[in-house]
Formats: structure tokens, sequence, C-alpha cells
């Protein structure tokens, strides 16, 4: 479903060079979740950014849902990323434009009608638990509220991968409970994968299948959630 392959992302800082990912190799099954657990400074967001693109590795590819992404651009890009949901450690929601305007907005992208925007940005605040709450703006929500409309805004596309960037890392421990359960939800209702990163063993424990532990830009451990939790 997502692949790895040797992965290496050098940032050049004047004459500086940061590896921020130093032959990275994991392999994401379809259907999962899978943690990627780390300090600050390990590579957790470079690694995922790799995903969809929004960082290009120097070296190695990515492959998801079978195709090599880091041989796409132009067209093939942006279709390849309607398959691939990405939400934030702090929503990234447009501050002017309310909660349906919020989520409808990739659907305009990609063309859908006003109708049928109307009808799936309904759809999509039911599977998220925020009916009739499509006409506040994101000051007027919550956290968790907030990272809700995050969550179906990535969905809006119908990906079947979700990427997860430390989204609950702002959100209080009860709120965080109950967004974690979402994705457990959306996992289980809908086969869909998700890749979060996190600095937290909790999360990882608490929806995880599989993990990876990232150190310095390189995989140090990897396994079964249930195996790790095990060990001594
Ligand atoms: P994490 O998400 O685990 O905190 P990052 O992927 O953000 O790690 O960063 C990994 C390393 O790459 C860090 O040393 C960070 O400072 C560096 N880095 C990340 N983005 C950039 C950038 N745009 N330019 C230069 N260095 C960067
Ligand atoms: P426009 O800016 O194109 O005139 P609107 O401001 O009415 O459209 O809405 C922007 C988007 O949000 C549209 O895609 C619309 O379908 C959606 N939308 C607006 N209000 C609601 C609502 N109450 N419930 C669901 N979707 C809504």
């Amino acid at each position: 479903m997502i692949e790895f392959i040797d992965i290496r992302k050098i940032y050049h800082q004047g004459e500086h060079k940061i590896v921020a990912l130093d032959g990275v190799n994991l392999h994401v099954k379809a259907g999962e979740i899978f943690g990627v657990l780390g300090q600050s400074g390990a590579g957790k967001s470079t690694l995922i950014r790799c995903v969809n693109q929004l960082e290009k590795p120097s070296s190695g590819y990515v492959r998801v849902n079978g195709q090599e992404i880091t041989s796409l651009s132009g067209v093939a890009l942006r279709q390849a990323r309607q398959r691939i949901g990405m939400i934030f450690q702090h929503f990234n929601l447009l501050s002017c434009r309310t909660v349906a305007e919020n989520i409808a907005f990739p659907l305009e992208v990609i063309g859908y009608s006003k109708l049928r925007r109307k009808a799936k940005v309904e759809e999509l605040l039911a599977l998220v638990g925020l009916e009739g709450k499509a006409n506040a703006y994101p000051a007027q929500l919550s956290g968790g509220q907030k990272q809700r409309v995050g969550i179906a805004r990535a969905l809006a596309g119908e990906p079947n991968v979700l990427l997860s960037d430390e989204a609950t890392s702002a959100l209080d421990p009860q709120t965080t409970r109950s967004i974690l359960e979402l994705l457990r939800d959306l996992n289980q209702r809908m086969g869909l994968t998700i890749l979060l990163i996190t600095h937290e063993m909790g999360v990882v424990k608490q929806i995880c299948d599989s993990v990876a532990i990232l150190h310095a830009g390189k995989v140090v451990e990897q396994g079964s959630v249930s195996d790790l939790a095990s060990q001594p």
C-alpha cells in the first residue's frame, strides 16, 4: 500500500548538510494503522511528507497504491494525491471560511458541482459527528471539533490513505482519545489505511497495529504494536 524504498533526504542550509532521512525502508500494509514514533528532529515529518510529495526525497522512492509517486508530476501527481488525505497538528483550516466551505474546498478544486458539494459536505459532517456545524467558523469550534473538520476535509476526495501529522498533539488527553477513536472507526468502517506520526507512545498503543521507531533519520526498531508492548 505504502512502500518507502531506501529513502534519503538531505537538506542544505548554507554550507551545512542536514541528513533528515538516512536510508528508510518501510512497508505499510493496506488497511492497517501504522505509527512512526520518534523524538523531535527524528525525521518523522519529512518522511510522511514524502508520501504525498510535499517533500521530495533526495534519493530512493515511495510507492503508494502500487504507483511510484516519486516519479509523478502535474496532473498525474494531482490525481494520485486525491487518494491521499492529510491531517495536521494545527488543523490548517481557513479561518475566514465556514466549516462547510473548508470541507468543500478540495471538491471545488476537482470540479464537483455545487449540489454535489453540498451533499458530500453533509455526508462528511455526519461521518465525523459534526452535524449542524456547517455554517460555523473555525474560531467558534473547540480543538477537537476543528480536527474533526480537518478529518472531513481530508476525506472529501475519498482517499484510501490518510496521513496524520501529529494530529492530536495540540489536544487534551480526553479529546485525543475521542479523535483516535474516530480514526480507528474510519479505519475499520472504510478500510482506510492510516499512516501517522507522533512523539507519544500512548497514541501508538491506543490505535496502531504496527510501529516503526525513527531516530536520527533511521528506523531503529519496527514491528507489531502487540510485540512491542510485550517487551520488558
Ligand atoms: P520530526 O518531524 O521528527 O521533528 P523533521 O522531519 O521535521 O523531524 O526534521 C528532521 C531534520 O531535518 C531536523 O534536523 C530538522 O531540523 C531538519 N529539517 C526539516 N525541514 C527542514 C528544512 N526545510 N530545511 C532544513 N532542515 C530541515
Ligand atoms: P459559493 O461560495 O460557491 O457561492 P457557498 O458559500 O454557498 O458557495 O458554499 C461554499 C461551499 O460550501 C459549497 O460547496 C456548498 O455546497 C457548501 N455549503 C455551504 N453551506 C452548506 C451547508 N449548510 N451544508 C452543506 N454544505 C454547505
